[in-house]
């Protein structure tokens, strides 16, 4: 490849720097790893190629093991040394000060009653992280927005500290949506999400992974965390 070639293809689309770590894509687009993994986990919506607008959503159950493609990094680490060894060491800071969450929602189901058609059913909703023993859920959330059936009085509830969940009785199932808002030092937007009530006794959850970056303040401060 000539370095002419080279040099048309070697910035990533996202953060317009020379790629690192490059992930093709089937559409045969190409990305920094990081850049990349960082998209799937934050686009909320339709995942597409920015790029060619080529569907995504085969990439969310692969995130987690995107491959390199080994011939343009060593390439790229060939022919942009300096600048390859500089990237290496801005991503290597970046992914010290990531942190991964994995939040959970779900609800659990009791029956109350049962006669003829009325049954009732007391269900609590909740939304909490993976493994967290100590509330540090209230770290990184700070409200929470339900919007319950109509039915509901009130029908919208706000949580605005842990633990976050909700008890009610109810009927029926409905689809609850949900807009988890986190603390602005971690400058992220508005989670938009739904959850669609369960009234089986099987294990009633889906998780979401979160990605937070620490702040420069954070970073040096590793107590907090
Ligand atoms: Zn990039
Ligand atoms: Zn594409």
């Amino acid at each position: 490849m000539s370095h002419d070639v080279l040099e048309t293809y070697r910035d990533c689309p996202f953060c317009l720097k020379l790629l690192y770590e490059p992930v093709s894509t089937l559409c045969g687009h190409t990305f920094c790893l990081l850049c990349l993994e960082r998209f799937i986990l934050t686009s909320n919506c339709v995942l597409q190629c920015p790029m060619c607008r080529e569907d995504f959503t085969y990439l969310r159950s692969t995130s987690n093991n995107l491959k390199t493609n080994s011939i343009l990094h060593n390439l790229f680490r060939q022919e942009y040394e300096k600048e390859y060894e500089i990237r290496r060491n801005e991503i290597e800071n970046e992914r010290k000060n990531i942190i991964k969450k994995r939040l959970i929602i779900g609800n659990t189901d009791h029956l109350l009653s049962y006669e003829y058609d009325y049954t009732r059913h007391e269900w609590t909703l909740f939304i909490k992280l993976e493994n967290d023993h100590q509330n540090e859920i209230g770290q990184f959330i700070k409200q929470i927005t339900i919007n319950l059936h109509p039915t509901f009085t009130p029908s919208q509830i706000i949580l605005n500290k842990p633990p976050f969940q909700l008890t009610r009785i109810g009927r029926g199932v409905f689809t609850i949506s949900l807009s988890i808002e986190f603390h602005s030092k971690w400058n992220k937007s508005d989670l938009v999400t739904s959850w669609l009530l369960s009234f089986s006794n099987t294990d009633n959850r889906k998780m979401i992974e979160i990605e937070f970056q620490k702040s420069a303040d954070d970073a040096t401060n590793n107590s907090l965390l």
